[in-house]
This record gives C-alpha cells, sequence and structure tokens, in this order.
C-alpha cells in the first residue's frame, strides 16, 4: 500500500479540499500517514494570498524531500493554478495540477513514477467551472464544509478570481446530505465555507438558489448543535439572514464580515461592493437583534492612495463600531491585479505602523467584548487538544474557554458560566449543571 502525506498552506477552504483529496486517495487504497512518516508521495496545496507562496513552497518541497528523499512530490491549490511553470521548475517538484484538475490527481497522474521533468497540468482558469464538494475532517469538533467556490467580484487587490475560477455552488440537497453524513460521524460544528459563500446559489451561472434558503434548509438538520459562517460580503449579509440567525438554535451569534476599510473613497478604489455606511448599518441591525454576538472584521491598510488621513478615518470608524475583533492585513501587491498600478503607493513602514496600531485596537475590542460577557451563561464545545492540564473551547459567540482538561468533556457542550479572564486573555468558567441538549 503507498503512502501519501499532505501539507496545506492558506485558508478554511484548502484545508476541505486537502481533506477530500485525502480521502480520495484512501478511497483508492492510499494509506495517509503524517508528513514525516516517509510516505511515497506528497501532496502540497499552496495558497496565492499568503505572503512568499514561492518561498514558502520550495521550503515545504524541501522539508519533504528532507523526510522521504524518493517521494514524489505533487503541487496543487490556487499558487499552482497561477503559477504553474514556475513551481514545475522547483527542484524535487514531480507535478503540478491546476484547479480544474487537482481533484483527478489520482487518475491523472495513476502510478506516481517520477520523470525527467516536472509534469504539468493546468487549464486555464475558465476550464475550473465544477463544484467539487469538499468538508474536511480530522478534528471531531468542527469541519469545515465548503459550499461555494470562485468569485464574480472584481476587487483591485485580490486574486483569488484568477485562481479560483467563477462564483458556483453546491446544491441544497447536496450540502444538506453532506452536513447529515457529518453529524453522523459525531462532529458537532459545521463551518460553512467558501470563497464568496454569500453568493452562494449561482450554478453554471445561473442563480437558482440563495444562501438565505441554505441557511433555512441546514437549520433543520438534525445531529449538528452548531453552524457558523466563516466569512460573508456585507452587502451580501441581509436583514433576513441576520433575523433568522438570531432567532436559530443552530446558527450562532457570531458573524465575521470583510469590511477592508473604513475610507469611502478607498473602497472605491478597492471595488468594494458598498459604502462604511452600509457596513455600520449591517452592525446595528446585528446588534439590535443580538447584542451579544461576535462580530469580527477583515481590514486592509496601506492600499495604494491610503493617505494618514484615510487610515485615521478606518481607525476611527473601527474605533467606534461595536465589533468584537480585527484580521489586519498590511496590502500586499498582488500580480495581474489592478491595485498595483494605482498612485500614491504607501511605504512598507507605513503599512506596518498602521496595521500595528489596529492589532492593539483589536486586543481593545476583544477584550472589552470578553468582558463585556462576565457573568452570562453559555455553552461551550470542548475540543480535543491538552495543553499544560488544560482544554478550551468556544462559546456559542465566539468566546474561548480555558478549562481543566477532563477527558468526558471532549466532543461535549456544557452549559458554564463565564467568570473571569486568565493572564493570557482566555476566559475562565464555572460548570452550572445544567444539561443543555441542542447547544
Ligand atoms: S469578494 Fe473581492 S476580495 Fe473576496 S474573493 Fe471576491 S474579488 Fe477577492
Amino acid at each position: 500500500m503507498k503512502k501519501v502525506a499532505f501539507y496545506t498552506l492558506g485558508c478554511k477552504l484548502n484545508y476541505s479540499e486537502t481533506s477530500t483529496i485525502g480521502r480520495i486517495f484512501q478511497e483508492r487504497g492510499f494509506e495517509k500517514v503524517e508528513f514525516t512518516d516517509k510516505p511515497d508521495i506528497y501532496v502540497i496545496n499552496t495558497c496565492s494570498v499568503t505572503d512568499n507562496a514561492d518561498k514558502k513552497c520550495r521550503k515545504i518541497v524541501k522539508e519533504a524531500q528532507k523526510h522521504s528523499p524518493d517521494a514524489f512530490i505533487t503541487i496543487v491549490g490556487c499558487y499552482a493554478q497561477l503559477k504553474p511553470k514556475e513551481i514545475s521548475e522547483i527542484p524535487g517538484v514531480d507535478a503540478v495540477l491546476g484547479a480544474a484538475e487537482k481533484f483527478q490527481l489520482v487518475d491523472i497522474l495513476e502510478t506516481f513514477e517520477k520523470k525527467d521533468k516536472a509534469q504539468v497540468y493546468a487549464s486555464p482558469i475558465s476550464k475550473a467551472n465544477t463544484f467539487h464538494n469538499s468538508y474536511s475532517f480530522g478534528d471531531r469538533t468542527r469541519t469545515f464544509l465548503k459550499v461555494q467556490d470562485g468569485c464574480d467580484y472584481s476587487c483591485s487587490f485580490c486574486t483569488i478570481p484568477l485562481a479560483r475560477g467563477n462564483s458556483r455552488s453546491d446544491s441544497i440537497s447536496n450540502v444538506v446530505r453532506s452536513a447529515e453524513e457529518i453529524a453522523e460521524s459525531g462532529v458537532k460544528e459545521i463551518v460553512l465555507t467558501g470563497v464568496n459563500t454569500g453568493d452562494f446559489g449561482l450554478q453554471n451561472g445561473k442563480r437558482v438558489e440563495s444562501f438565505f434558503e441554505l441557511v433555512q434548509a441546514l437549520d433543520k438538520v438534525e445531529g449538528i448543535n452548531r453552524f457558523r459562517i466563516s466569512s460573508i460580503e456585507p452587502n451580501l449579509l441581509k436583514d433576513e439572514i441576520i433575523e433568522f440567525v438570531s432567532q436559530s438554535q443552530r446558527f450562532m451569534p457570531h458573524f465575521h464580515v470583510p469590511l477592508q476599510s473604513g475610507s469611502n473613497k478607498i473602497l472605491k478604489l478597492m471595488r468594494r461592493r458598498y459604502q462604511r455606511e452600509l457596513y455600520a448599518d449591517r452592525v446595528a441591525k446585528i446588534k439590535s437583534l443580538m447584542p451579544h454576538c461576535c462580530i469580527g472584521v477583515d481590514v486592509i491598510v496601506g492600499f495604494p492612495g491610503e493617505t494618514e488621513e484615510d487610515f485615521l478615518e478606518t481607525y476611527n470608524f473601527l474605533n467606534e463600531l461595536d465589533v468584537s475583533y480585527l484580521h489586519v492585513f498590511p496590502y500586499s501587491e498582488r500580480e495581474n491585479t489592478l491595485a498595483p498600478d494605482m498612485e500614491g503607493k504607501v511605504s512598507i513602514k507605513d503599512r506596518n505602523r498602521r496595521a500595528d496600531m489596529l492589532r492593539i485596537l483589536s486586543e481593545k475590542k476583544k477584550r472589552h467584548f470578553y468582558e463585556q460577557n462576565i457573568g452570562k451563561e453559555f455553552t461551550v464545545l470542548f475540543e480535543d487538544d491538552v495543553k499544560d492540564g488544560k482544554m478550551e473551547g468556544w462559546t456559542e459567540n465566539y468566546v474561548r474557554v480555558v478549562a481543566k482538561y477532563d477527558p468526558v468533556l471532549v466532543n461535549e457542550t456544557k452549559h458554564v458560566r463565564l467568570t473571569q479572564l486568565d493572564a493570557e486573555g482566555l476566559m475562565e468558567a464555572e460548570e452550572t449543571f445544567q444539561e443543555v441538549l441542542r447547544h
């Protein structure tokens, strides 16, 4: 039996796809092993958003060669789609597969025999127009379920549409079937993932279903206690979705909504499809119905044309907004996008300084959000990891709770009262000894 090992760079979508490719290998008689277990084949799933994608890819190839010098090394993923030729020239790489080919990897490479030169199978991105159902397994507690792929938007900083193609989705009936399968395996939480998740519903270029319909259908799936929406564009986060989540027992009070900039001038240059007023309105709507809801925000700083004034506009906007944490990214140039040719390049030093300022703000926001929840009761879904005799889990509204390790608690939801923050900023809690059936 041939052994195969995987390495994933990038987002949740990549993790769910690596997992699915892993299952395809297993169904075909391969044994899935750890990276260091001398596998016969390596599959490295790359990302184009990661800085230094090329450097990282080279490093992992080198590591792979160190652990298993004769292994067949295959590169897939967004970076493989964008730069197949460059990757094929990395010493040690045996095959490169693009977005349309990655799920056919076992059929295409068949014998995994090394050739003189790396084999490249990367069709133009327009050929990546089918949807491949994927979900991650491994962690018993939560699964990332891919419901949508690709993006039809054209944000001026983003290469994802070039690496993943047009927006396309699974059908609601398929997603429900996957959720039921996941429930049968004992997993309690599903994170709905996609490139532009809220755009769910396009099949072969036609809008046949909607994200709201998907949310309603999944809410009825027995056996899954918790659903989270990984990220949703503010313009697609409609009132009906917020209202439904506020009433649902299964959809968690937690949204991650990319803002990218708090300056309307910069939002326009970024080609985003909303202005800051719409974002503020979405946050107000969420908070009016779910005051305890956690809201995460993505922000990019140092976009071309962002003056110090524009940045301060973003800073002040976020400072006043009732959000819980920020994911901050200093702007980074990507080939084949519009932004690098725009005027007003911001120095790397200023990009990093602005990012640091927002990261400090994020810490303050998070602490404030955590403190607001002290004394309140929630349920926590405890995870499998044990560190220094302690285990951790999330509340419904995404507060990280730490507790003394108890094997009985793993993958169980427990009703707790949040008590205080520990030195590392994690929440401590006391059990309220009340069995909670649904969440
Ligand atoms: S919405 Fe914009 S940033 Fe997000 S994937 Fe699409 S093009 Fe990229």
